[in-house]
């Protein structure tokens, strides 16, 4: 079976190092890696193939940045062209980006099956690009992979057919499995950057929702600085928050507690998570990584699409609109646990998802 995988941003390549590696070790599929480009500088894509040693793409598009419709409509010409030669049986994405969007779509019109791994995710927030993304790509999806009873029920609830959809857990949970132990044994971050586990709070702010909005870019930036005048902030800021942290000018909101650095590869940031005293963030993935290594969190968005780390008290979602209450929350989560809970599958997930799609064959 020829399995073509879309994947253009960072998530997409740390789900893709757990499930081409399972992949590779099945016999029966032969997988073609194509890379859109979506995200391009060295610390958001490069640095995950090398040191997660996924294999290099077969193909790399090269098309990222610009508006939504500008990337989404270059990207679903290239694929086009490059299915129409390879002539896959199945194609595969993940999450909700651009990239996932283009995929799904360039196959669907070609009558090429499509699978979507992290298929029923919902906020329920329209307004949001990835809630587009995730929503059309499922219903134009053969073969569904939740991660989450919850995200099931989301599925089940749109109508989309019972025999396409199975709940195989979260293919990020096996990356944690796989890479954690890692983590330990080869990242230095901790000693580069000087900090002493347990005593750091580590962030990551990059939704348009935040990034955006001045308001809210400015309500985070001061809570941050008030916060870190009891613990100091790690912020590996993605390049889009980075830039218009400078074109505001609001660079002069921190406070000299909050470290900005630049991007890490995955393993430093797996070390960074570990060790931290509290995250908060407004990244997916992030949420759930910080519940496997058991670090409280705060979550600074209006919802979430992993609610039931939400309800076990593991995360809590502040709305970045006061910042006293962003702060409050913030140093009140730490050593705030919450009770066990197992959601996101047993860290088989890409076993699991490659006998399902073999079956098909
Ligand atoms: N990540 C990383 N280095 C960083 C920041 C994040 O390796 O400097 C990883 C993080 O551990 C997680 C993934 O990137 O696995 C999350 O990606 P992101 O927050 O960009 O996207 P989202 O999960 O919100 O879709």
């Amino acid at each position: 079976m020829k399995i073509l995988t879309v994947i253009g941003a960072r998530p997409q390549f740390i789900k893709a190092a757990a499930v081409s590696h399972t992949f590779a070790q099945q016999d029966g599929i032969q997988e073609v890696l194509l890379h859109t480009g979506q995200h391009f500088d060295k610390n958001m894509s490069e640095v995950f193939f090398k040191e997660l040693g996924i294999p290099k793409p077969t193909y790399n598009l090269g098309i990222g940045g610009g508006l939504h419709g500008a990337m989404t409509g270059a990207q679903l010409v290239g694929i086009e062209e490059i299915l129409l030669q390879e002539k896959p049986d199945w194609v595969l994405v993940y999450g909700d980006t651009n990239s996932t969007l283009a995929g799904a779509l360039a196959a669907a019109k070609l009558h090429i099956p499509v699978a979507h791994i992290e298929a029923g995710l919902r906020s329920f927030n329209r307004r949001m690009p990835e809630e587009i993304n995730r929503v059309v790509t499922d219903h134009i999806s053969a073969l569904l992979f939740a991660p989450s009873a919850t995200a099931m029920q989301h599925l089940m609830h749109e109508g989309i057919p019972t025999e396409y959809c199975h709940q195989v857990g979260d293919v990020m949970y096996d990356a944690a499995l796989l890479f954690g132990e890692r983590a330990k044994q080869q990242s230095t971050i901790l000693q580069q950057l000087n900090l002493t586990a347990g005593e750091y709070i580590l962030t990551t702010i990059h939704r348009a929702e935040n990034t955006d909005n001045l308001q809210r870019l400015q309500n985070i930036l001061k809570s941050l600085s008030e916060a870190s005048q009891t613990l100091p902030i790690i912020w590996p800021v993605h390049p889009r928050t980075r830039n218009l942290l400078q074109q505001q000018g609001l660079y002069t909101l921190l406070g000299k507690n909050v470290h900005i650095i630049e991007p890490v590869g995955y393993l430093d940031m797996v070390m960074l998570e570990q060790h931290a005293a509290v995250i908060a963030t407004d990244s997916g993935g992030i949420q759930k990584e910080a519940f496997f290594y058991h670090i409280p969190c705060i979550t600074l968005r209006d919802e979430t699409e992993w609610v039931e780390l939400v309800d076990a008290g593991w995360n809590h979602i502040v709305p970045p609109t006061n910042t006293d209450n962003i702060t409050h929350t913030l140093l009140a989560a730490i050593q705030s646990y919450g009770t066990p809970i197992h959601p996101y599958g047993d860290g088989h997930s890409s076993s699991q998802i490659a006998k399902i799609l073999l079956a098909q064959a």
